[in-house]
């Protein structure tokens, strides 16, 4: 299937085409004709999949062919996301594909001075971007008209729920058109009760499209475990970076804390290393963002929500240096790398205390993750540990399938996919998808890192700085404070 067919005018293939792309993804396949169609529409689709290419050129098309004079503080598509680096990324996007078409966008999020933000909005704009907390300042202060939004999106929509942010949403919905005058396009990894109700409510006879298997790990992404005792992490992992001359890692843990402790760490060890969370200010996150990007920083440490809509090009792993208490946040961690039809891995670094955590992630992806101990970091492994209740006999060293206990169901149906394609609508995924997400890696060796030395990767091999590289684009030349 091409762009072409998906009846995408010339100025918006012109820029696909300079992006690289060569077809659309699953999502995209099925999106955008019905969103040029109209539809609203209700799209189970994690990132990774080119959903926000789904959304966005579709909408650049509608606004392009209803051209309308703008009318002050005016808004014609409003899109909301849960982070402010997500609501930057899709900033870029816009600017990224409709580069050759008129439009006047903002993005607006919280963090950062109002004023620049207040003034681009002041003569009316096509497309703004917003965090809910941020967008309903602007409401209570009167900068922003959003009685005339034609369509609205909400993007990462589980996300925005699980972040409280459901009464702010609620809100700001009053202050629109209704659902029969506007269009609605709703994305969501996940479906959970809250969501579909919120989709009932906001959403007006939406087309459901469905590409991503809903909690499924990417398939492209090879997962491994290493049990470690909790107190060796730090040293294993800046042993993992330096032996295997890793350039780019991204690292999660569980508290804003341990992110700063551990980049401190991780720098005292030698290795560039800087932490992203919720408490830094919105200079010093973009800041760690570009400079990570760019190469200048090896690892970026991160909390959850920070890291939740990063979009790093090419990034090839990333570590668990804590197991997330929530098994879904697995899925959304890993999702960071294997983009774009890239190999990534992720890696889990897990002690004796994180063994029930493990065994949730994977009752939710319904198959297990391979465990590799690593020489010289022996630790009690999932059998020797007696709250994490397996037949023992799956645990060899660096045995890639670690057990044929079955995985157990937990009722929940996989989610077919609708167009017949068997993937799961990540890029660059035509083997056919099966939801299984990692069933088949197994069969590959474990991950050799302690023994792997890849050769120093020079600046000429970087990856390129592309358009979304940093925050340099739309989010940049709105809010330098
Ligand atoms: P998203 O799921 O929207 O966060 O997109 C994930 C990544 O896929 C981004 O880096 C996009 O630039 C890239 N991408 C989007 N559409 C395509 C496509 N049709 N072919 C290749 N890469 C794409």
């Amino acid at each position: 299937m091409s762009f072409e067919s998906l009846g995408l005018k010339a100025e918006l293939l012109r820029a696909i085409d300079e992006q690289g792309y060569t077809e659309p993804t699953p999502i995209q396949a099925q999106a955008i004709p019905l969103v040029l169609q109209g539809r609203d529409i209700m799209a189970g689709a994690q990132t990774g999949t080119g959903k926000t290419a789904g959304f966005t050129l579709p909408m650049l098309q509608l606004l392009s062919e209803r051209p309308k004079e703008r009318a002050a503080r005016s808004v014609r598509v409003l899109v909301l996301t849960p982070t402010r680096e997500l609501a930057a990324q899709v900033a870029d996007s816009i600017e990224t594909y409709g580069r050759h078409l008129p439009h006047r966008a903002a993005v607006v999020f919280g963090g950062v001075n109002i004023n620049p933000q207040i003034s681009r909005l002041r003569s009316g704009i096509e497309v703004l971007i917003a965090t809910p907390g941020r967008l309903l300042d602007h409401v209570q202060r009167g900068t922003v008209d959003l009685s005339e939004v034609e369509m609205l999106v909400l993007d990462e929509a589980d996300r925005m729920l699980d972040m409280g942010f459901i009464h702010d949403i609620r809100r700001i919905v009053k202050c629109l058109p209704g659902t029969e005058d506007r269009q609605s396009l709703m994305f969501s990894a996940t479906f959970p009760g809250e969501i579909r109700k919120l989709a009932g409510q906001m959403l007006n006879r939406p087309e459901l499209v469905e590409v991503a298997a809903p909690n499924a790990t990417v398939e492209r992404i090879e997962q491994v475990v290493h049990p470690v005792e909790k107190h060796r992490k730090r040293e294993l992992l800046s042993h993992l970076v330096g032996a295997g001359n890793w350039q780019q890692v991204l690292v999660f843990t569980r508290t804003k804390h341990g992110a700063n402790r551990l980049a401190r760490q991780l720098e005292a060890d030698g290795l560039s290393a800087t932490a992203i969370h919720g408490n830094k200010t919105q200079a010093a996150r973009t800041r760690a963002l570009a400079d990570f990007k760019q190469g200048r920083v090896r690892v970026l440490v991160a909390t959850d929500i920070a890291a939740r809509g990063l979009d790093i090009d090419h990034l090839p792993y990333v570590v668990n240096f804590e197991l997330p208490n929530v098994p879904e946040d697995y899925v959304h961690r890993i999702g960071r790398t294997g983009r774009a039809g890239r190999e990534g891995k992720a890696l889990s670094l897990v002690a004796r205390d994180e063994w029930k955590l493990l065994g949730g992630i994977e009752k939710l992806l319904r198959s297990k993750v391979p465990q590799q101990v690593l020489d010289g970091y022996e630790a009690g492994t999932r059998a020797a540990n007696s709250d994490y209740h397996d037949n023992g006999r799956g645990n060899e060293r660096g045995a890639g399938q670690n057990s044929d206990r079955k995985p157990r169901r937990n009722g929940r149906k996989p989610v077919r996919a609708r167009n017949g394609s068997g993937g799961n609508g990540n890029l660059g995924n035509n083997n056919g998808g099966n939801g299984n997400g990692g069933k088949r890696r197994t069969e590959r060796p474990a991950v050799q890192l302690v023994r792997e030395q890849r050769p120093a990767r020079s600046q000429g091999d970087r990856p390129a700085a592309s358009a979304k590289a940093g925050f340099s684009s739309l989010a940049d030349r709105y809010f330098e404070d």
